[in-house]
């Protein structure tokens, strides 16, 4: 979940005279614009019109009005669809992590880590299981070297928004993912498989760039700023970003590379907080 940085464009401070659904119209460009077209807690790219999330309303907003600005998030339709009741209120949404308040992801300690875990995959169907095979998917995961506190607002999180799919799917002792197969057929859930692809992908860029920095090429340097430029569009394009950092750098050990990435892209990494190093480690 990477630390994202609102910022509020300066044409929504002339809202007050236009009408309702202009204003709401309006604040919805503006929070994509800021903080790019990305849910703000599982990070897949957005391909829905109905993206505003409250951070304490289990309603979702009709009208949105700039007094709902701070606590406005952009979410996808998997994770929308996976909040727990009951609805948060100040009280329990301060006991979470939130991106656009915590440093929630960083290369170094950070409180959410990615990790690729081996699953037994069980689609079942009336509690029989119809098929069962080894997989391997990243799951989100509190970070428990992050600090007591903190570990316990990002099992919080990940709780609130069941980022592992549902949570009574998973049974982490005997490692098994129970998925009722009507939620298989229908897809219900992209968050893990996206994320598991995300990791594959920047597996192989990396292997690529490695493969590429063994070369006795004598213009490598200038094929290795071509190929960082194709991987930094690459995890653009994925969304998963905080999966691609992390392999790059668990990987590398690599600050400059993983810098590199984020500098050299084609598109911006919009809305990302850099603030206090909270990508490259404190
Ligand atoms: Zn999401």
């Amino acid at each position: 979940m990477r630390p994202v940085k609102k910022i509020q464009p300066d044409y929504l401070h002339t809202l007050g005279a236009t009408s309702a659904a202009k204003q709401t119209t309006d604040i919805h460009h503006a929070l994509i614009e800021s903080l790019g077209n990305y849910c703000s807690y599982c990070e897949m790219p957005l391909s829905d019109y109905q993206v505003e999330h409250l951070r304490y309303l289990a309603a979702w907003p009709e009208v949105l009005t700039l007094q709902e600005w701070d606590d406005l998030l952009l979410i996808c339709n998997d994770c929308r669809n996976h909040i727990r009741v009951p609805a948060l209120n100040k009280e329990s949404a301060a006991a979470m992590l939130w991106p656009d308040r915590d440093i929630t992801f960083s290369l170094v300690n950070s409180p959410f880590l990615y990790e690729l875990r081996k699953v037994q995959y069980i689609v079942e169907e009336d509690g029989q299981a119809i098929s069962s095979e080894p997989r391997e998917l990243v799951f989100v995961v509190a970070n428990k070297q992050a600090g007591e506190k903190v570990y316990e607002k990002a099992v919080n999180t990940i709780t609130h928004f069941q980022l592992n799919m549902r949570l009574e799917y998973y049974n982490e002792a005997a490692g098994e993912l129970r998925v009722p197969l009507q939620e298989e057929r229908e897809r219900a859930d992209n968050r893990m498989f996206k994320r598991t692809r995300a990791w594959r992908e920047a597996e192989e860029a990396l292997q690529r760039l490695k493969a590429l920095d063994n070369l006795q090429e004598e213009n490598k340097a200038e094929l290795r700023e071509m190929l960082i430029k194709q991987i930094a569009m690459t995890a653009w394009y994925s969304g998963n970003w905080s999966v691609w950092m992390t392999v790059l750098y668990q990987q590398s050990r690599d600050v400059e590379l993983v810098k590199a990435v984020l500098d050299s892209g084609e598109h911006p990494f919009t809305g990302l907080n850099n603030e206090g190093q909270a990508v490259f480690g404190r």
